[in-house]
């Protein structure tokens, strides 16, 4: 079992898995926090209204969930973050 890096307590998958289950794509092998850790958002992504991951270091919901964020990549090459219209400063 892999420690959270935020609270270093030993990563329970199920409860994970259980906690991601709205998003789209990802799995507990695509993180390294614990349940207690993670955020989710439902309906929040601007694209497909999906669940959003929100990560730790962020303070903002993100407006794209890692599957839209993915394809937006695909799509254009570029990277678009978490929100849309961050790039256009
Ligand atoms: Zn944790
Ligand atoms: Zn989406």
């Amino acid at each position: 079992m892999q420690p959270c890096t935020n609270c270093q307590t030993a990563i329970d998958e199920y409860l994970l898995d259980k906690r991601l289950e709205p998003l789209r794509e990802l799995t507990v092998d695509d993180f390294n926090v614990c349940a207690d850790c993670v955020t989710i958002v439902t309906d929040a992504c601007v694209e497909c209204d999906g669940a959003v991951y929100v990560p730790r270091s962020k303070s903002v919901t993100p407006e794209f969930c890692p599957a839209c964020r993915s394809d937006l990549i695909d799509r254009t090459g570029q990277d678009p973050g978490w929100t849309r219209g961050q790039a256009s400063t």
